[in-house]
């Protein structure tokens, strides 16, 4: 998807130190993401209080929303550098078309992970047979060594592993015997989890990981702290287990995500990952000017033919950190 947002990253969360033993909560922000056909998303990160999880750098939180009234999701060709985007849908169907070349359907359950590296541009279109849109994106920054590397895309369909009241499709890394196939270039994990009506889960941690739960469907608990719909909640480094529990009569569903804290400050603006203003700027200009870096999508029907990005703010764009 594409980072339409304009104005900086606001004050959001709860202001509140995290709970001794428990996790922090991030709250969401709701962010319109313009366009005529335009879409609401709860934005989790980056946000004043974090601005990663691991490798983990954005996430929106979107749905389930009616679409047969508004036509769902229309994003046009738009570029990505330095990153990777993992769209995974609860609901719906979404065409992906980019400039690798790829054509795929993103379906519920499926990971499709797209790796920007130098430079890729891509398409997003919800199919006319989806009525109800429903899911996440996520943004996975790259490490210096990586981040130039050439454009990719990954398909992968995780089994449904059953923990006992609960049941795990791991997308990216490992948890719980189940390891995903697909390379990961910095310490990662990414997992859905289906809790049954108030089960109580105790999940096996990489000690040197930071952990998110963002939550879909709950309440839930995140090694006892309560969060509700939309929610992140984090852990640092450090925790042996992640406890989960489900506070609901009804099942509850959240996303797992982790990693080994990433060390490089990074600066992002629309669809950017760089490491300077000045190349963020070079980037724009690039994108503006049509050069090869991004490619060219192919078969793309709708309006405009290629999103425009934006002014760049006239303050210098500043690294992010950790924190
Ligand atoms: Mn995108």
């Amino acid at each position: 998807m594409s980072n339409l947002e304009a104005a900086p990253v606001e004050l959001a969360g709860r202001g509140g130190e995290p709970t001794v033993g428990g996790a922090e909560v991030l709250t969401a922000r709701d962010v319109p993401l313009g366009g005529p056909r335009a879409m609401r998303v709860r934005r989790t990160l980056p946000q004043h209080k974090r601005s990663l999880i691991g490798a983990w750098c954005f996430a929106d939180h979107y749905g389930p929303d009616d679409v047969t009234a508004s036509a769902g999701m229309d994003v046009p060709p738009h570029p990505h550098t330095g990153l990777q985007t993992v769209s995974w849908l609860f609901a719906g169907e979404v065409e992906h078309r980019d400039s690798l070349g790829s054509h795929a359907l993103v379906r519920p359950g499926e990971l499709n992970l797209m790796t920007a590296g130098h430079g890729i541009c891509h398409s997003e279109v919800s199919t006319p047979a989806t009525t109800v849109l429903h899911g996440v994106q996520l943004w996975v920054a790259l490490p210096d060594a990586h981040r130039n590397r050439a454009r990719d895309f990954q398909h992968y369909v995780p089994p449904a592993a059953d923990l006992g009241d609960a049941t795990a499709r791991v997308f990216l890394g490992s948890l719980a015997g189940e390891t995903s196939p697909v390379p990961t270039y910095s310490p990662l994990l990414g997992a859905e989890i289906v809790l049954a009506a108030h089960a109580r889960l105790s999940l096996p941690a990489e000690p040197s990981y930071e952990h998110g739960v963002l939550v879909d469907a709950g309440p839930v608990s995140m090694s006892g702290t309560r969060l509700q719909r939309a929610e992140l909640g984090y852990l640092p480094p450090g925790a042996a287990t992640v406890e989960l529990a489900n506070l609901t009569d009804e099942p509850a569903r959240v996303l797992l995500l982790g990693g080994a804290p990433f060390e490089e400050d990074i600066v992002m603006w629309w669809n950017f990952v760089g490491r300077s203003h000045e190349e963020i700027a070079a980037f724009r200009e690039a994108w503006e000017a049509e050069l090869d870096q991004f490619g060219r999508v192919e078969g793309y029907q709708g309006t405009p033919r290629r999103l425009p990005a934006p002014v760049l703010p006239s303050v210098r764009l500043k690294p992010r950190t950790r924190r």
